[in-house]
C-alpha cells in the first residue's frame, strides 16, 4: 500500500464511508501495538458540522468503531478551539462529549495541556506523545490563507500563546514549519460541506466526499485542485514541502476514487450559490459536481462569466443531450465543449472556463 496514495469516497453515509477508507488503507496494520491513537478533528468553534466549520462527529464515530473492531481502544480525541472560544463548548456542540462517554474514549482540551518546545515552536505534549495521530480537518476556505485543511488543522495542537505568535509571523511560515514538526500518521478530510470562504462557517457548500491520505502536503495540494486554487495561492504548502513535511507532487496515479457521486440532490441554496444561479443551467446535478463548479466560479475572473450570453450546463439531466454550450462533467459530454470528470475538480473547471470564455 503506497503512502503516496490519496483515496476519495463520495456519499452521505459518513460513518460507513470512513470505515471503508480505513479498511482500504489497512489502517489497523499500521498502528503500533499499545500506543494511544489521537484523533484531531477541527472543532475550532462551537457550531454544528452542518454550518461548514467543524468536523462531522460521524467521522470520529466511524474511526472509533473501526479501531474497536480491531481491538484498539486507547483513543484520545484532542482539540484546542480558537483563541477566545471554549474547547469544552466545542466538544459539547460537536457531539464529542457524548461520543467520548458512549465509547469510553478520552477527550483532551489541549488548552489545558503541557507544552514542549520543538525547533522554536511550542506544541501540546498530548499531540506529540500519542503513538498514532489521525488528522480530521475540514475542507474549507479561509479569509487569510485562501484555504484551510490538513496542514493548518495542526494549529489546534499548539497553545494559545503560540497561536498568537503564528499570526504575528504571518501564518504561512510557521504553519509550514509545524507541518514538519508534527506530522499526522493518517488524515481523513471532511469534505461533506465545508464553508466556501470562511473558517468559522455559515455558508456550507455540499461536496459530499471524504479524502484520505498520509501526506498533509500532498492532501492540501489536492484540495487546492478541488477548490479551484493553484498550490502557489496557498504559500504554506510549498513552505511545508521545503521543510520536508511532504510532497506537493500529484500525478494521475496518486488519486484513487472508490466510487462516483451518483445522487441527484440539489444543493441547499445559500448566498454563495444564489449569486451564481443565473449563470448555471442545472438538471439533477450531484452536489459533488455542483460544489466543484461553485468553487471554480468563485475563484475565476467573473467579468468573463458576466459577458457570456449562455448558461453553463451541469447535471445528469444532460446525458446524451446535444447542447450548444459548455458542460461540466462527463454527463455533459455531448455539449459543444465539456469538462471531463465525474466529478471534475474545480481547478479543471476553472481553467476550462477561462479558456472558453476568453
Ligand atoms: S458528471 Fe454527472 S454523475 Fe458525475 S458528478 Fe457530475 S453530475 Fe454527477
Amino acid at each position: 500500500m503506497s503512502k503516496n496514495k490519496i483515496t476519495v469516497i463520495y456519499g452521505h453515509d459518513i460513518e460507513n464511508m470512513v470505515i471503508r477508507l480505513c479498511e482500504e488503507n489497512n489502517l489497523a496494520s499500521l498502528i503500533p501495538n499499545n500506543v494511544q491513537v489521537g484523533l484531531k478533528p477541527n472543532f475550532v468553534v462551537a457550531k454544528p458540522a452542518s454550518q461548514g466549520a467543524t468536523t462531522h462527529i460521524e467521522i470520529l464515530e466511524g474511526i472509533i468503531k473501526y479501531l474497536h473492531q480491531n481491538k484498539i481502544t486507547d483513543i484520545n480525541i484532542m482539540e484546542s478551539a480558537w483563541i477566545g472560544a471554549s474547547t469544552s463548548d466545542t466538544f459539547k456542540v460537536s457531539g464529542a462529549t457524548r461520543l467520548a462517554e458512549k465509547y469510553r474514549v478520552k477527550l483532551t482540551d489541549l488548552k489545558q495541556d503541557k507544552k514542549i518546545n520543538l525547533e522554536g515552536i511550542d506544541v501540546c505534549c498530548t499531540a506529540v506523545e500519542c503513538g498514532f495521530l489521525i488528522n480530521l480537518p475540514v475542507l474549507k476556505g479561509h479569509c487569510q490563507t485562501h484555504m484551510t485543511c490538513a496542514l493548518k488543522n495542526m494549529k489546534g495542537c499548539i497553545p494559545d500563546t503560540e497561536k498568537r505568535a503564528f499570526h504575528t509571523k504571518g501564518l504561512h511560515e510557521p504553519i509550514g514549519h509545524l507541518g514538519q514538526i508534527l506530522k499526522p500518521h493518517f488524515t481523513i478530510v471532511d469534505g461533506i460541506c465545508g464553508d466556501l470562504t470562511f473558517e468559522e462557517g455559515g455558508n456550507p457548500l455540499p461536496m459530499d466526499r471524504l479524502i484520505s491520505g498520509f501526506d498533509s502536503v500532498q492532501i492540501d495540494s489536492y484540495v487546492c485542485q478541488l477548490m479551484g486554487l493553484a498550490v502557489s495561492d496557498v504559500a504554506y504548502i510549498k513552505i511545508a514541502e521545503s521543510y520536508g513535511a511532504g510532497t506537493s507532487h500529484i500525478d494521475s496515479s496518486t488519486v484513487v476514487e472508490l466510487n462516483e457521486p451518483k445522487d441527484e440532490k440539489i444543493p441547499n441554496s445559500n448566498r454563495n450559490f444564489q449569486k451564481f444561479d443565473q449563470y448555471i443551467n442545472q438538471d439533477s446535478a450531484c452536489s459533488a459536481c455542483y460544489g466543484s463548479l461553485i468553487f471554480a466560479l468563485s475563484h475565476m475572473d467573473k467579468s468573463r462569466l458576466y459577458a457570456y450570453n449562455k448558461k453553463i450546463n451541469i447535471g445528469q439531466g444532460f446525458i446524451n443531450k446535444n447542447i450548444d454550450g459548455i458542460g461540466i462533467g462527463n454527463c455533459c459530454s455531448d455539449c459543444t465543449s465539456y469538462v471531463k470528470g465525474c466529478p471534475p475538480t474545480a481547478t479543471t473547471i476553472r481553467y476550462h472556463l477561462e479558456e472558453k470564455l476568453k
